[in-house]
């Protein structure tokens, strides 16, 4: 077994950095032919022909009727939630990345975080159920990693009191539970299609739905509030997308089936090998969830493994793997939320999930040698854990 280079010495396993995430770009000559007709049209944003036809693909895609596509996720949400005109809480969970908070805050609405699964880590319905009340205007969950959350159950504690459910499916783009797409739960879900997520056009986002009236109310907000030539209906923003990002999704989204395979093999060789590891605990998958495997995490129970969470990012990155500690810090324990009272709240699962998970790379361009070196790396960090936490302290 090989001794770790933060021991040896001898240099990093990899030679280049090995990210946790990389962009899919589309072959460059088909590329040159789209913006050729972008080019010949001049028609470069404003709801163009290449944006109308990604929009009717991503509706297809998520099984929804309607899909609006946004500049970003974190404009789709906001549009989303404003469209829905939340004005009171929104259950929702700390366990996420900020743009899933910062939209409700943004939105006028104030969060009132729920605590998670310990073990698939999204929004645990039981704690919905107990903190819902006369107050609440939504719940906001989140597909964390592209596993989809317990949908019947969160449906379960909210509809009966008439609360709308909506989710942040940034992970989760053809994603499905029990055959049916991430796209159709709830009243509505909101996917990001920035350069680091599965499915891109390198800043990108949408808002889908079966309900006509959210499709009008985020299409007038993401262009200004704008209905028609003389009249403004709402305090819009500008969120749309452009030809050239439309685009670049066009080509891409012929590939999802390609990369969700790929990352299925990724995560398959990751979890054949890792759920050996004493000290590494992974995400439960949901029965009936065909996780998309955005991210591949791992939870380090640093008495078994030998040190904690940080000590092997540290570790990772002697090698030229750069993991990243998504979703750390908590929501609840922002600076920018320090203030608030929604803040001040003891949410014991997220704080132990956000101190001890780091997530691997995993992307459609990765091979599977490199995913067994990583395994492999882990391994023999877990062999020699006393001696690297050693080192690691003396270098503090
Ligand atoms: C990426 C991401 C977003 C933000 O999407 P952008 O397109 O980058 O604005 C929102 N929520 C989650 C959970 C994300 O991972």
């Amino acid at each position: 077994m090989r001794i770790p280079n933060i021991l040896s010495g001898k240099g990093p396993f990899f030679d280049a950095l090995v990210y946790v995430a990389r962009t899919t770009l589309p072959p460059r000559a088909e590329l040159s032919k789209l913006l050729d007709r972008i080019y010949e049209t001049r028609w470069v944003t404003n709801f163009g022909e290449l944006h109308n036809e990604l929009e009717s693909k991503v509706a297809k895609e998520s099984g929804a009727r309607y899909a609006v596509l946004c500049a970003n996720g974190t404009l789709a949400l906001y549009a989303l939630l404003k469209t829905l005109d939340f004005k009171g809480d929104v259950l929702t969970t700390p366990f996420t990345f900020p743009a899933t908070v910062h939209s409700i805050v943004m939105a006028g609405a104030r969060p009132v975080f729920c605590d998670i699964d310990p073990d698939d880590y999204s929004l645990d319905p039981a704690e919905v159920a107990r903190k819902i009340g006369p107050e609440t205007s939504a719940v906001l969950g989140v597909h964390v990693y592209g596993n989809v959350c317990d949908v019947d159950a969160l449906d379960a504690a909210a509809s009966p009191r008439g609360v709308p459910v909506v989710y942040d499916s940034a992970h989760a783009f053809k994603g499905e539970f029990n055959g049916r797409r991430v796209g159709s739960f709830g009243r509505a879900e909101v996917f990001s299609f920035h350069a680091t997520k599965l499915f891109t056009t390198i800043e990108g986002g949408a808002v889908v739905t079966n309900d006509e009236s959210i499709r009008r109310g985020v299409r007038h907000l993401i262009n200004f509030g704008i209905k028609d030539e003389e009249s403004v209906v709402a305090v819009g923003l500008n969120a749309k997308m452009s030809e050239f990002h439309a685009a670049v999704g066009l080509l891409n989204i012929k590939e999802t089936d390609r990369i969700l395979e790929k990352l299925r093999t990724l995560a398959d060789i990751y979890r054949g090998r890792l759920e050996r590891v004493p000290g590494i605990k992974l995400q439960k998958i949901r029965p009936g969830s065909t996780p998309t495997n955005q991210y591949m995490s791992v939870e380090i129970i640093a008495e078994d493994f030998g040190m904690d969470r940080d000590s092997l990012y540290l570790a990772l990155k002697s090698e030229n793997i750069v993991a990243r500690k998504y979703f750390y810090p908590p929501a609840h324990k922002y600076e920018c939320y320090k203030n608030e009272s929604f803040s001040r709240v003891s949410l014991p699962n997220a704080e132990r999930a956000a101190a001890g998970i780091l997530c691997l790379p995993i992307y459609y361009t990765l091979d599977e040698k490199s995913v067994e070196g990583v395994c492999d790396i882990i391994a023999s960090l877990r062999a020699n854990a006393a001696d690297v936490k050693k080192k690691l302290s003396s270098a503090r």
